[in-house]
């Protein structure tokens, strides 16, 4: 096993190499710096993580910008090389990463070894998408020079890369989000230059990951530019890469504020560009009276191991639940028993851990109607970064006057809410606001058609008699939603749909059959499906 060298300074890489600054022979302007910390102890981990200067900032952009054009020439296969290459430096470097992730966030390695799993498989099924190449949706309408009473030109139109991507870590998938996360695969396999913002609370792991990734894009022999990783603990590095002219998209995943903060900045600038943002959601869950009549006790279960998965770090987690006024008892027991018999759960940082405490706080301070239903015990806490699982009830009525109870609470709190009949049910689906996801628990007979049909307007994934935690990487995931849990609904950031964020398409008229790219010649050289003159086809022309 290869041990990764950390230095905690930006990585950018140089005449091929990937180098700090330093060992470019480059000092930093700015010398300010942060610490990781342990936030199962509050220990601070070294080295000192050095906060981009704007020097770094501009480097960065302008080496992405002068990677872009090599990048989007490079066909589907040569990116598919860098992101398998990627996989098995990342694989190389695995116990590394890992151990430092778990440090850095207090996440059990089993939960770090299979999100690096996880990363790894992203990156394999992006790898494998461009190489088939298909996913360019090339169209072909042939040239019609005999039609009246004005002839068609020849149109050839495919999805190419936007340009340099900047994307945000976020801090709860230290590795599947974050550096070679799934925003990464998807930006460089669409044939952009990706810069990251270290998320703070994992600049070591951040670090390592980005090493291997440079260390894939050096040996193949790629422009220096495809790739950087800048730190920062405050805002000021990922406003200024954002307002950069250079770059064309923004990604990212974290907190209504920070997301509405950057789609902000991307829509100001002088040539606003796509801030595609996942600001989580609370994910609301429908039981039906027939439902809970037949699984009572399965539904608690269920809902009590999804809402405290990850300590309720998952922007998926199921934060408020409806369910009907006649639930049995056992449901309500064997909630206490579960959650009743948990202690304290780590959290990622004491910041998150002190946010979920207060948002805890607040909801019970100004819904007067909401009563706690059952706490977890505070005896045994452990981390300095925790917090207590809650399940908190309300009604209707109350739910229907505050919209915002529906508000994410980030952490192991869920929020159930009885309502007396099917009427009100769908009156408070109505009110909602966007969703990652909605869910439905109903036997055959019930008729959930219209509530179906209703939130199908407010969620990007509807689940059946599941739970919404465990987001599936895959052709037909759709990881995304109305605004606010997303600032664009029409994509998804997780599977491999999420590469159309960074593509548009381009037509070329009448332009001569050698002049195209192979996806768009006569001959169909790669053998990839497009639609001639409206008809899905392999064929050549
Ligand atoms: P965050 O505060 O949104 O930060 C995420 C990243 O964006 C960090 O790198 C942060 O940089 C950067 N950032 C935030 N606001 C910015 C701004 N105005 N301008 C430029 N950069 C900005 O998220 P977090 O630190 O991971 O967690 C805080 C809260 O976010 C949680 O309590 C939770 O509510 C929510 N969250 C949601 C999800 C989700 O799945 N959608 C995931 C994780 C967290 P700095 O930290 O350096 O400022």
């Amino acid at each position: 096993m290869s041990t990764i060298e950390m230095t905690g300074e930006a990585i950018i890489q140089m005449r091929g190499d990937a180098k700090s600054l330093s060992q470019a022979g480059l000092s930093h302007a700015d010398e300010s710096g942060f610490f990781a910390q342990n936030p199962m102890t509050g220990e601070r981990l070294e080295p000192r993580f050095c906060s981009a200067s704007k020097a770094d900032v501009e480097m960065a952009a302008k080496l992405a910008c002068a990677a872009a054009p090599a990048m989007a020439a490079a066909s589907g296969r040569t990116r598919a090389d860098l992101l398998f290459l990627m996989t098995e430096k990342l694989m190389a470097a695995q116990e590394q990463i890992v151990q430092r992730a778990h440090l850095e966030t207090g996440l059990p390695l089993a939960r770090l070894n299979g999100e690096m799993g996880r990363t790894v498989g992203q990156l394999r099924l992006f790898a494998e998408l461009v190489a088939e190449g298909s996913w360019v949706d090339a169209r072909i309408d042939t040239a019609l020079p005999e039609r009246t009473p004005a002839p068609r030109p020849s149109l050839r139109s495919m999805l190419r890369p936007l340009g340099p991507v900047v994307v945000f870590g976020a801090s709860n998938f230290p590795l599947a989000f974050s550096v070679a996360g799934g925003d990464t695969a998807a930006a460089l396999a669409a044939g952009c230059p990706v810069i990251v913002k270290a998320h703070p609370a994992h600049p070591g792991t951040s670090e390592l990951v980005a090493r291997a990734i440079c260390d894939a894009a050096t040996e193949l022999g790629w422009h220096p530019g495809t790739f950087a990783l800048l730190f920062d603990s405050g805002v000021a590095v990922g406003t200024a890469l954002v307002q950069h002219p250079g770059i064309k998209a923004v990604a990212f995943t974290g907190s209504a504020a920070g997301g509405k903060a950057l789609m902000k900045l991307a829509a100001a600038r002088p040539e606003p560009i796509p801030c595609f943002a996942e600001m989580g959601s609370s994910n609301p869950v429908f039981v039906m009276p027939g439902a809970m009549q037949a699984r009572a006790t399965a539904i608690a279960s269920g809902l009590a191991t999804s809402f405290t998965m990850g300590s309720g770090q998952f922007c998926t987690k199921p934060g408020v639940v409806f369910v009907p006024k006649e639930t049995p008892q056992s449901f309500w027991q064997e909630l206490k028993k579960i959650v009743g018999g948990m202690t304290s759960l780590g959290m990622l940082t004491e910041g998150i851990a002190e946010r979920f405490r207060e948002g805890v706080g607040e909801r019970r301070r100004t819904v007067g109607a909401i009563e706690k239903i059952v706490e977890a015990s505070a005896e045994t806490q452990r981390a300095t970064a925790a917090g207590l699982p809650i399940v908190m009830k309300s009604s209707i009525k109350e739910f229907l006057s505050m919209p915002e109870l529906e508000e994410e609470i980030f952490g192991p709190a869920m929020l159930v809410i009885e309502y007396d009949d099917a009427k009100q049910l769908v009156a408070a689906a109505r009110q909602l606001r966007g969703h990652l996801t909605a869910t439905i628990h109903a036997e055959e007979a019930e008729n959930t058609a219209p509530l179906l049909a209703l939130l199908e307007t407010r969620a990007g994934r509807l689940v059946w008699n599941g739970y919404p935690t465990g987001v599936e990487v895959s052709p037909a995931m759709v990881h995304g939603g109305p605004f606010p849990a997303t600032t664009d609904s029409r994509f998804t950031s997780v599977g491999t749909a999420s590469i159309f964020r960074f593509a548009r398409p381009v037509c070329f008229q009448d332009v001569p059959d050698v002049l195209l790219l192979e996806e768009l010649q006569a001959t169909n050289p790669l053998g990839i499906e497009r639609l001639v003159n409206g008809r899905r086809t392999r064929e050549i022309l």
